[in-house]
């Protein structure tokens, strides 16, 4: 297995084509804006190798028969699935921010599960896998296509998913983008998904392949986030670590067959689409506590400073916080103590559960941010920049505004989380990743047993006999 430094070392045999603002970038391992993105995911390999953490952040990989990073394994044994959520809660609150690692994870055992039954391209998908756990690689999840018109189908703009345009002997060529692809310039294999279910007539969007992130008519453009030019600078918020997010255009990119994984495979691809949704839900009832752990001591941390932590009122929104954050942990760790095994050996999480997870995390985070902003006061958004604090014409005058270095650099730290750099990969993330409230709801609506409640509620009502208690007397 890879150790931080390897990881970062290997990046930079890419031939990567990567745009930010505006310039095509000579190296993108040491751009301001990308590096502390890479520093997120060299943790997940760092743990790898702390004896601290060594057990939750690898596991033996029977298809390789040795041992890989948890990030690059497949759920064979359930607690997979539990240490999975505990490495991401962990890796959440030592980084601060998304270690981009988890599409590729979860994607990977989704593709394993829906190929299972097609035994040529399980094969070809497994010996894809192999490599990528020798290699101890990153993976860019690719599944969410432009979309433009919602209310229209892929087949009635095609320009607007990406697709299949041409079929040979050797393999396919593909056309289109994949937007908010996070960690995608950091990595060193693209995994290209569907992003959604698809209907006859739609093969041609129906593809999932592997290709280096590095390919012929890869190009790839950062995405902009908040205050992103204090990257690196006493004002960063988060000093080490950050997220990203890129759009990855396909300029006619050949894929060979090998690598061919799903083409017009609409079941297999519906499969595919529904278990990467339910592996991807509950990884936020892990990484998002993590990040809401930062939050809540740096809001935490601010009170301490301003003098009024024993308040009732400030321990008990504190209290609040804590709450809402370990709802979320518990459903995450729920949905994957209750699992159960797929045919192909892989385990999977209970889809409510699941859902429930991903949907609370649309909505608690904000609260916790809501009552971080009360506590921390409006110096999280009106604090002049670190530079003029040190200035000498204005240090004397804005000492007492700034405070001790651990009030000013808490407050930074909650401003970026709350609405900088770090909100991206931190509440806006919480949002639309994993997919957007409604989509937790519609999935909801089909799993729930509904006339199974009625069926209980009519017998309590005394309009049915009790067939599961019978006579109790
Ligand atoms: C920080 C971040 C990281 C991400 N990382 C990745 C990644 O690594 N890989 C990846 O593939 N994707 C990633 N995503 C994408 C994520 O899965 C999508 O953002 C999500 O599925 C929502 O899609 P969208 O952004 O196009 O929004 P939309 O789908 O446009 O949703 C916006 C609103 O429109 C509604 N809506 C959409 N379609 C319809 C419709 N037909 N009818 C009625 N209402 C509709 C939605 O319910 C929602 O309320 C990431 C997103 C974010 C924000």
């Amino acid at each position: 297995m890879r150790t931080a430094a390897e990881y970062i070392e290997s990046l930079r045999a890419r031939r990567l084509e990567l745009w930010v603002d505006g310039e095509r970038c000579a190296s993108p391992v040491d751009h301001p804006k990308v590096r502390p993105a890479i520093h997120a995911i060299a943790a997940t390999y760092a743990l790898a190798h702390d004896p601290r953490w060594r057990e939750l952040a690898t596991a033996r990989s029977a298809l390789i028969d040795a041992p890989v990073n948890r990030f690059c394994h497949l759920f064979v044994e359930p607690d997979d699935l539990v240490k999975k959520i505990s490495l991401q809660r962990v890796l959440g609150r030592l980084t601060g921010t998304c270690f981009q690692r988890c599409v590729g994870m979860d994607g990977l055992n989704a593709l394993y599960l829906a190929t299972h039954a097609r035994p040529e391209a399980h094969a070809r998908f497994t010996a894809w896998l192999a490599g990528v756990q020798r290699a101890d690689d990153v993976l860019n999840g690719a599944m969410t296509d432009p979309k433009g018109d919602r209310s229209r189908r892929p087949s009635e703009q095609p320009e607007a998913y990406l697709r299949v345009v041409e079929r040979r002997a050797d393999g396919v060529v593909i056309r289109g983008a994949k937007v908010h692809q996070t960690g995608a310039a950091n990595a060193h294999h693209i995994l290209v998904m569907p992003g959604q279910a698809l209907r006859p007539g739609e093969e041609d969007f129906a593809i999932a392949c592997a290709l280096p992130a590095d390919a012929d008519g890869v190009r790839m453009v950062l995405g902009r986030q908040p205050s992103d030019d204090r990257r690196g600078g006493p004002d960063a918020g988060n000093a080490r670590f950050g997220g990203q997010e890129c759009v990855v255009l396909f300029d006619d990119v050949f894929v060979p067959r090998e690598r061919v994984f799903l083409d017009g495979d609409l079941a297999a691809c519906a499969e595919l689409v529904e278990a990467f949704a339910g592996f991807h839900r509950a990884s936020y009832g892990g990484c998002k506590p993590g990040n809401l752990d930062v939050l809540i001591g740096a809001a935490d941390l601010v009170t301490r400073e301003h003098g009024v932590r024993r308040a009732s009122h400030v321990r008990d929104k504190l209290v609040e916080m804590a709450h809402l954050t370990e709802t979320i942990h518990g459903v995450g760790l729920a949905a994957s103590e209750k699992s159960a095994q797929h045919p192909s050996g892989i385990w999977q999480v209970d889809p409510v559960l699941a859902n429930v997870c991903k949907h609370n995390v649309t909505r608690l985070p904000y609260e916790i941010v809501r009552l971080a902003e009360d506590l921390a006061g409006g110096a999280m958004a009106t604090l002049p920049s670190l530079a003029e604090r040190d200035h000498p014409a204005l240090a004397v005058g804005l000492a007492p505004v700034f405070g001790s270095e651990a009030r000013a650099k808490a407050l930074r730290l909650l401003e970026s989380m709350a609405y900088g750099a770090g909100s991206v990969p931190f509440r806006i993330e919480c949002m639309h990743g994993a997919g957007s409230p409604q989509a937790q709801r519609i999935l909801l609506e089909r799993a729930i047993d509904w006339d199974d409640k009625v069926a209980r509620a009519r017998v309590l009502a005394g309009l049915d006999p009790d067939d599961a208690l019978g006579e109790l007397s």
